[in-house]
């Protein structure tokens, strides 16, 4: 055999995944445009009910004829276009995304400093938020059922809030000589919230003027923070990220990446002849739980739905067979190897950016526990529909054996007997308030989407 053929042979037989950016000019302007839609939704989506929101608006606009959609709770969303043919097809995506909450009593005044008690909601690595400009979005429902929204820290003009860190003088003892998980502590991630006394004498007078501009700007009083949902989130607008403009840096990407080509594929998808749905889940992040997480019964109601829209009978039959029927991607970012910590991968199983979107047959630790683990039939088809729509792709396990791992919500669809694969793009610096994707990846990620879609 020689060289050239040994070339052939090589090329034919390999596995091989390849960088995104190899590609035409017209390639990279395309992928270009397309990230401009999708910073400008992640700075209008940074909570769960403000991306329900957006997208619901968006349907408005956008929809098909015969299509429809359902709302759970404000939280949860799914867009669904009813085909004729027998068979549906999911992508499944959530939109949480870590971050800071708000506890129920929250406002006090310490030191003639006003705070607010937090607590941090989803996997943190908790310095990470300390001494950043954080911004403050989420409802809050007064006695008489109103509901008034915030939204403090976006505009230009807006103050900001901040957990103030110690300086680094004076944390020797306190901080860094302690193991990062016990040196930055959950309970002292207290945000300011402001510092002039409304009175010299009176005792909590800084949280007095607090309540009082509350009360004016808002018409709330403190009892009226028990029922409130308040989310802190970095204060920052996604940007492109290098000379070369290839990577985007912007909060909640995990998974609003996933969410956003969820519904473009859905909403540029040619005329298919099976059903088609968009899902977006909240609670992921802390586990699937609640009403409003993938393991509730939300799913249930658009079985329901498709099936009166089909006109055809709904019974425990009818909905099991539906369940059955359908094909889901999973979609949900994977951990792109970070070149300063390669170690943690085994490198011809992880996922690299620039590469595609990744298919990953299984999450979970040690072991494959508490796995989704998808079934080799279902990964042949997805494989398949990627090849013929000439989409980028590479496979990605979250880490070495027994290194960590992870989980996303695809066991939880999967225990409906449906066939399920994890599917979206990998991720630097992933649960960070300023994660890292690339644009070629994104667009990838549409692109595999839609084609699962159309098939
Ligand atoms: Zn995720």
């Amino acid at each position: 055999m020689n060289k050239k053929e040994m070339k052939k042979m090589k090329k034919e037989l390999s596995y091989e995944n390849r960088n995104g950016w190899i590609n035409s000019d017209s390639y990279k302007s395309e992928a270009f445009q397309f990230a401009e839609i999708y910073k400008d939704f992640l700075s209008q989506c940074k909570t769960e009910r403000e991306t329900v929101q957006f997208v619901y608006n968006e349907f408005t606009n956008r929809k098909k004829e015969g299509d429809f959609l359902i709302v759970n709770r404000g939280k949860n969303i799914a867009l669904i276009r009813v085909g004729k043919k027998d068979g549906i097809k999911l992508v499944a995506s959530h939109i949480d995304a870590p971050r800071i909450d708000i506890k129920q009593n929250p406002l006090f005044e310490d030191t003639e400093v006003a705070m607010f008690h937090t607590h941090y909601y989803g996997g943190i690595k908790k310095y990470q938020w300390f001494n950043i400009p954080l911004a403050m979005h989420g409802v809050v429902v007064k006695e008489n059922g109103e509901s008034v929204e915030i939204k403090v820290g976006e505009d230009e003009k807006d103050p900001i809030f901040v957990i103030p860190d110690l300086l680094p003088h004076l944390s020797h003892k306190v901080v860094d000589e302690k193991k990062v998980k016990d040196a930055f502590e959950g309970d002292k991630m207290n945000l300011i919230v402001g510092s002039i006394p409304i009175d010299k004498e009176e005792k909590d007078a800084v949280k007095l003027q607090v309540l009082s501009i509350l009360n004016e700007k808002y018409g709330i009083k403190e009892e009226d923070f028990i029922s409130a949902e308040l989310e802190i989130v970095p204060a920052l607008n996604p940007k492109d990220l290098g000379f070369d403009r290839s990577l985007i840096a912007a909060y909640g990407q995990d998974d609003r990446i996933c969410a956003f080509c969820s519904k473009e594929a859905f909403f540029n998808a040619k005329d298919n002849s099976k059903t088609i749905v968009a899902l977006m889940i909240d609670k992921e992040e802390i586990g699937s739980d609640g009403n409003t997480g993938a393991k509730s019964r939300f799913l249930m109601d658009v079985a329901i739905e498709v099936l009166k829209a089909k006109k055809e009978t709904v019974d425990f039959e009818s909905i099991s067979n539906f369940f059955r029927e359908s094909e889901v991607l999973s979609s949900d970012v994977n951990g792109a190897v970070n070149p300063m910590y390669k170690d943690v991968h085994e490198k011809d199983n992880a996922s690299y950016i620039n590469h595609g979107v990744v298919m990953t047959k299984f999450t979970g630790h040690g072991g494959k526990y508490m796995a989704n683990d998808a079934s080799a039939e279902f990964v042949s088809k997805v494989r398949t529909i990627f090849n013929n729509a000439k989409v980028n792709w590479q496979i990605g396990e979250l880490g070495k054996v027994d290194e960590g791992g992870g989980g996303t919500i695809a066991k939880y669809l999967a225990s409906w007997n449906m066939d399920v694969i994890d599917c979206g793009p990998a991720l630097l610096s992933m649960h960070s308030p300023y994660e890292i994707s690339s644009k070629t990846d994104l667009l990838e990620t549409y692109k595999a989407y839609k084609a699962f879609f159309e098939d």
